[in-house]
């Protein structure tokens, strides 16, 4: 079996309400759909997405990258996953959206072609993944009135965003405390924060019962993160500091984390993301899969790897919840909040209309 071609098309839907992070405000849903042919008859489906101000990527780059891949990919075998990482690694580093979503793609053309859902097809048994729901930054008693909905519609585990104000910050905590008592809580400061100012929040955090942080201090402040680790009272999670295996590998080295936030778009896939899960799982830390605003396609690459794999701890698979594809993703994972039912059909199990 062979790649005949590639087609990438770019989809952009603005979201309702713009979502606020410490980085930046992101106000639509912007990304870009692959579809790879083979000559045995089989079509694998995947999905990039860009965001600049965490992964350097926008859809115009990824895209323009996924065109540069072609003589990587069209004529391989679908099978030769390795081969065609390394062959995109040396049109270009980074652009881990673009790869991933020629990963993807990839990897739903074989399990088409084995037979089984990409669940199986990566080892795993289980066919359903429960996720969180992200809260953006806003008032903090709007971001209350968001948990007590959210806890209403059925979600456990909430995921605050932080990292603008930290009384702002420990006034939100303290108020969705009070409005969603049982909702498991994360934090995620999204690089916001100093080591002094980390220190002091983090022991408060402990008290309302916060149960890991994430990305406290600037991605590039790994001897920063060691430090707060070694004196955090609650787990520190790296995302931003961990795009490649070799982040992962550094990470571990220098105990510079308890958790390790993997998401598709940073690492270049499923492929590069097994590698850093079977670091971080020798290492003894766990993992979570998270995401970028992606569209089912995406978010359903993603639980069929958590459903896969052990080690991957937690998910926080939100980014569809956000806005409507059905425009585009015809078919995919049932949702029934907060667990995603992945379909037994061989591959992704989704149908995009393109
Ligand atoms: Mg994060």
């Amino acid at each position: 079996m062979r790649v005949t071609r590639i087609t990438a098309e770019r989809v952009a839907i603005r979201l309702e309400k713009p979502f606020v992070v410490a980085l930046g405000v992101i106000d639509a849903a912007d990304t870009v759909f692959v579809k790879i042919d083979t000559d045995a008859g089989l079509t694998g489906y995947g999905e990039g997405v860009g965001i600049g101000f965490v992964t350097g990527e926008t859809s115009e780059t990824v895209l323009g990258a996924v065109k540069a891949f072609e003589p990587a990919v069209v004529g391989a075998s679908p099978w030769a996953i390795d081969q065609i990482h390394r062959s995109m690694d040396r049109i270009l580093v980074r652009n881990g959206a673009a790869k991933a979503a020629i990963d993807i793609a990839l990897h739903d053309v074989v399990a088409k072609a084995a037979g089984v859902p990409l669940y199986e097809y990566l080892g795993g048994t289980r066919n359903t993944v429960e996720t969180d729901m992200t809260i953006g930054i806003g008032e903090p008693a709007a971001m209350a009135a968001k948990a007590a909905e959210l806890v209403g519609r059925g979600y456990r585990e909430l995921k605050i965003k932080a990292g603008l104000d930290y009384a702002a910050d420990r006034q939100a905590i303290a108020l969705i405390r009070q409005a969603a008592p049982d909702a498991r809580l994360k934090v995620d400061a999204n690089q916001g924060w100093t080591v002094p100012g980390a220190l002091a929040i983090l022991a408060w955090y402990a008290d309302q019962g916060v149960e890991s942080v994430e990305q406290p201090l600037p991605y590039w402040d790994i001897d920063g993160a060691a430090y707060l680790r070694s004196r955090s009272p609650i787990p520190i999670m790296a995302d931003e500091s961990c795009f490649t295996p070799h982040d992962a590998s550094v990470i571990v080295r220098r105990q510079a984390a308890d958790i390790i936030n993997i998401k598709l778009m940073k690492c270049g896939g499923i492929y590069r993301a097994l590698q850093i899960d079977a670091i971080a799982e020798a290492a003894g830390l766990p993992t979570m899969l998270g995401c970028m605003q992606e569209s089912r396609l995406a978010i359903a690459a993603a639980a069929h790897l958590v459903a896969a794999r052990p080690n991957v701890a937690d998910a926080d698979l939100d980014g569809f919840a956000e806005f409507d594809d059905s425009a585009v993703v015809r078919r995919a994972f049932d949702f029934d909040v907060p667990i995603i039912k992945l379909p037994d059909t061989p591959g992704l199990g989704v149908d995009l209309a393109f």
